[in-house]
């Protein structure tokens, strides 16, 4: 007979394994469903991880050779071993994988290696290399994440047509890498590749890149990254490819309406991800999906049947990997009958190319689009202590605040350790604060988050340092 479970997670990404881990927490028989070898979804093994160890080793391996010496540190040529830099990206993976396994043990959580797939609304077969179980559950939670969207005349082959997943490993950097999509992952990956010391041309479809930020920090990365060596072709579109075994050879229509020939020996396409789904057999279980393929949801995670539940990457909404975890845990938390909430517009964002830019709230555009009467406050890096002592002048904060209430309704950074910066920013999202507060609350001297408390007093004109 099938063992039954209160809960059965299928998929143990951020907003999988974070769901049971919560839901176990509450007293609740959980199972984890998982067809990858090892936990932890994209954001663990090909995604957020992989890619923000690289960035760390690329940067490292860049300032050596571009700031060492203004510090009076000489070196006389850096080099870099390329498998090493990849060993390190897979131990912290393994790290992590073995973690999530600790974490699973710790809190009695039941761990299936297989496939999900729906045999009725309440049972689920996994299978695994021609075997099959089944189990079933009270409730089901769908976690299945996402995939990378190609192009059909360039058939990924992870070797020199890549996806993410290609690009973070590779055997080697190749000579030259044409970048379809200049969006978060597409600058991330490219940055990378480019501190490597391959030639990164970037076509993308837009007229800016990462177009989801606020515009003044998209045309201010473009010119960093410019800067760096990176080349942007805007408003541009690859509309054929031609695969030898020498190069591959794309046709793209550019902004001035010609069109033009890219040669390179490695492409990575990155112009989004698509919910997963496939093999889930919604069909079974009569769970409805958009049009888009995302899995239906009402305000409460809950699919077209009530114990069924669906969050992260396969439902509408930012695909990011603290999004799904916030929904794991909220619907671990519906399911015993609490009402948790999540603020959406305190969800930060954040490419981790260098200089970091991360942003939470509205941008300028979706304020005024809103209806809002909006006050702006900036404030430069340049004139903050603590960046100019560590030689990371560049960038800038931009706090937008309602201007009769002063409530902040959007930070944007883009600077040194953004990442880290927006968190404060988050709070006063999530809290409403306005700028008056933001500024009234003392900062530490010398540090970057000054910078925040400049950008606020610069909302009424009275920054000190400006
Ligand atoms: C290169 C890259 C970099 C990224 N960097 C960041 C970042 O820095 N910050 C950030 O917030 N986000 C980042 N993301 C996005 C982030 O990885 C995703 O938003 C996040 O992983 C989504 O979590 P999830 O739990 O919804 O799904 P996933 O992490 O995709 O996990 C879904 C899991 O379900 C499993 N599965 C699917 N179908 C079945 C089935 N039928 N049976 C059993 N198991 C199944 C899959 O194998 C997978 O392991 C990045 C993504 C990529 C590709």
């Amino acid at each position: 007979m099938a063992e039954n479970f209160d809960v059965a997670v299928i998929g143990s990404g951020p907003g999988g394994y974070v769901a049971a881990i919560r839901c176990a927490q509450l007293g609740l028989k959980t199972a984890c469903i998982e067809k990858r070898m090892e936990l932890g979804g994209t954001c663990l093994n090909v995604g957020c991880i992989p890619s923000k160890a690289l960035l760390q080793s690329s940067e490292f391996y860049w300032k050596i050779g571009h700031e060492a010496k203004s510090h009076g540190i000489d070196i006389p040529k850096a080099d870099f071993n390329f498998k090493q830099m990849m060993s390190r990206k897979t131990q912290i993976v393994s790290s992590f994988n073995q973690g999530i396994a600790g974490l699973f043990q710790k809190n009695k959580i039941t761990r299936f290696a297989g496939t999900a797939s729906f045999q009725n609304p309440t049972t689920l077969s996994i299978s695994n290399s021609g075997s099959t179980q089944e189990i079933s559950a009270r409730y089901i939670i769908l976690a299945t994440g996402s995939e990378p969207i190609g192009l059909p005349f360039l058939p990924f082959d992870e070797r020199r047509i890549l996806s993410s997943t290609g690009a973070l490993a590779l055997e080697q950097p190749p000579k030259k890498m044409l970048v379809v999509g200049a969006g978060i992952i597409g600058v991330e990956l490219g940055s990378v590749y480019s501190r490597l010391g391959s030639e990164v041309i970037f076509v993308e479809f837009l007229d800016r890149i990462c177009p989801t930020f606020d515009e003044s920090l998209s045309k201010e990365l473009q010119k960093l990254l410019q800067g760096q060596g990176m080349q942007f072709n805007l408003s541009s579109k690859v509309i054929s490819a031609d695969i030898s075994d020498k190069q591959i050879t794309l046709k793209v229509a550019m902004a001035d309406q010609s069109v033009q020939e890219m040669s390179s020996d490695a492409v990575l396409i990155c112009i989004g991800r698509k919910p997963y789904t496939l093999g889930l057999n919604l069909d079974k279980a009569a769970v409805l999906v958009t049009e888009k393929g995302f899995v239906k949801i009402d305000g409460a995670f809950r699919t077209s049947q009530p114990h069924i539940f669906a969050i992260g990457d396969i439902v509408d909404g930012p695909m990011l990997a603290h999004k799904a975890s916030e929904e794991g845990i909220a619907v671990a938390e519906i399911i015993v009958g609490h009402r948790p909430k999540i603020e959406y517009a305190a969800i930060p964002n954040v490419v981790y190319t260098h200089p970091e830019v991360a942003s939470v709230g509205m941008t300028e555009a979706e304020a005024k689009a809103a209806g809002l009467d909006i006050k702006v406050g900036t404030f430069a890096f340049k004139a903050n202590s603590r960046a100019r002592c560590t030689g990371e002048e560049e960038g800038f904060v931009k706090m937008i605040a309602e201007s009769k209430t002063g409530t902040i309704v959007g930070i944007h950074i883009i600077g040194a350790h953004a990442s880290e910066l927006i968190a404060e920013a988050a709070l006063a999202i999530e809290k409403r604060c306005t700028f008056e507060e933001i500024a009234a609350t003392p900062h530490a001297h010398p540090t970057l988050s000054e910078a925040i408390k400049e950008a606020a007093l610069a909302v009424d004109k009275r920054a000190i340092h400006k």
